[in-house]
């Protein structure tokens, strides 16, 4: 991470980076309120980051195995679809020369996606550098759609390529930024054109390695270009703009009670991201973190909601989130699903050297853990895929028996200092006492407690922790003994 934010820091630019995502730029109308909110921002000199249109990226992948797999129909077939979409978008966004200029600039793109199609077709396989080429298109014909709006609108936006600053190795369909690389081309391709009052627009989720062979930065990493540019430029703030009100205290989906967090430190929101809250990607924050850049999760459905606010420390501060739990102890409730328990067993005794060898071997195979607790006798582990296990299995033997159980979720409550307040833990359990817990872990972070369970029953466990923790005020009792007259002075009072 040398090199993300250097000691001597450049003075913070004045910009702010607004990233929207694939559903702000569904369509021409979700687009001209995106112009409509860049536009406002111009005192504050926005740099634009976008993602692909919505389910474009996956279209985009579809094209790739079946081009792979030689059906070729169906790869006509949706890359006829997504020309008309785009063009249709564009068609109804700008008119006359405008709209000219930008039909070649998309024929163009297709013809190059025709090409990558062809030369996967021709390999017969979709090589992660392919899908890389593929893919990264979305954001290539997004970018172009909202520049020509803007344009259109009276904005003098400069289209960017993403992959000419944002420079990373080589680990395609995952890249990370080159940090020095990247935040030296951000500086000079950014700023002067900031310089001359211009509105910077890219694609968010590529990039390109310094030989310039395109890069993606892994699925949904729009929002991690956004915390790159920033972090670069040392912008006055990050706002991601989607279509939920900020971060909300459960899935609004599974709980129709969610409240959205007004504030909430980076560390709190990385450990949601990390255990499944789908709002912001993981990666996301540590650039914004390591510069200390705010970052606003903001609605661009709902522009005039105040959203969530994202900082380097939130204590938790009584007035702001008053009156939810424990004075505000537990932010939110989330679940990762598709979880896998591993009992690790000594043949004979636990020694240290069977921790190392168990590492090792998940190494070999590239096996991620996402958690661990040991025991006297035995090991658990969690992991979220259960592929490399009978392989895995196979290398201890002798040495460890390895049993393991699918489909479990792990539930986790996520607010700072959590662990210190015994009282969270002790009230979750009266929540979901009666749920099989398998396994608690509260030991790694400060910030988290969670639950492992059947993966059937997380729904349930998610809904009654956050009724427990999060609960509708209840109702106003029936004061008919007060009379009208007290009634004001009471409302004078507090309201
Ligand atoms: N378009 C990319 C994806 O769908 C990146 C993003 O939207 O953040 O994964
Ligand atoms: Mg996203």
């Amino acid at each position: 991470m040398n090199g993300l934010c250097e000691s001597s820091e450049p003075a913070e630019q004045e910009c702010v980076v607004m990233k929207f995502g694939g559903t702000s730029v569904q369509d021409a109308s979700s687009i001209r309120g995106v112009c409509q909110l860049v536009k406002k921002a111009l005192p504050r000199r926005p740099v634009v980051v976008v993602s692909a249109l919505a389910r474009v990226t996956d279209q985009l992948l579809n094209v790739g195995l079946a081009s792979a797999e030689g059906r070729l129909d169906l790869v006509a077939e949706i890359l006829h679809l997504l020309r008309q979409r785009h063009e249709a978008v564009a068609r109804d966004l700008v008119a006359g020369d405008e709209y000219g200029c930008l039909y070649e600039e998309l024929a163009a793109e297709f013809k190059a996606l025709e090409a990558a199609a062809n030369g996967i077709a021709t390999e017969k396989a979709l090589r992660p550098v392919s899908q890389d080429r593929l893919l990264g298109a979305g954001e290539s014909l997004s970018s172009r759609l909202v520049e020509a709006s803007l344009r259109s609108v009276g904005v003098d936006a400069a289209l960017v390529d993403a992959r000419t600053c944002v420079i990373t190795d080589a680990a395609h369909t995952r890249a990370t930024p080159l940090w020095d690389d990247t935040n030296g081309r951000l500086q000079a391709v950014l700023v002067p054109l900031l310089e001359s009052g211009r509105v910077p627009v890219m694609g968010g989720f590529v990039g390109a390695t310094r030989d310039g062979i395109p890069t993606t930065l892994g699925r949904g990493g729009s929002d991690f270009s956004a915390s790159i540019v920033g972090a670069g430029l040392h912008a006055e703030r990050i706002e991601i703009w989607t279509d939920v009100d900020g971060v909300m205290t459960a899935d609004p989906t599974l709980c129709p009670d969610a409240r959205r967090v007004p504030r909430m430190s980076f560390d709190e929101a990385a450990e949601l991201a990390y255990f499944g809250a789908k709002v912001l990607h993981p990666a996301t924050l540590v650039p914004a973190m390591r510069c200390n850049v705010p970052v606003w999760v903001l609605n661009s459905r709902n522009p005039d909601c105040a959203g969530t606010e994202i900082v380097a420390h939130c204590e938790n501060d009584g007035r702001i989130n008053s009156g939810w739990n424990n004075d505000g102890q537990v932010k939110a409730v989330t679940a990762k699903r598709g979880v896998a328990i591993v009992d690790i067993e000594p043949v004979r005794w636990f020694a240290p050297e069977l921790l190392r060898e168990v590492f090792d071997v998940f190494e070999r195979h590239q096996h991620s853990l996402e958690l661990l607790s040991a025991s006297r006798g035995s090991l658990a582990l969690l992991v979220s895929s259960v592929t490399a296990l009978p392989a895995i299995a196979e290398e201890l033997k002798g040495m460890a028996n390895v049993r393991w159980e699918n489909h479990k979720a792990l539930v986790c409550l996520v607010g700072e200092q959590i662990r210190r307040h015994p009282e969270v833990a002790g009230q979750a359990f009266r929540a979901i006492g009666d749920i099989d817990v398998r396994m608690i872990c509260q030991g790694a972070s400060e910030r988290n407690i969670s639950f492992l369970v059947d993966e059937s029953r997380a729904v349930e466990a998610v809904q009654r922790l956050h009724r427990s923790f999060f609960p509708v005020p209840a109702p106003e009792p029936l004061v008919e003994t007060i009379s009208s007259h007290a009634m004001c002075q009471a409302e004078g009072a507090w309201g």
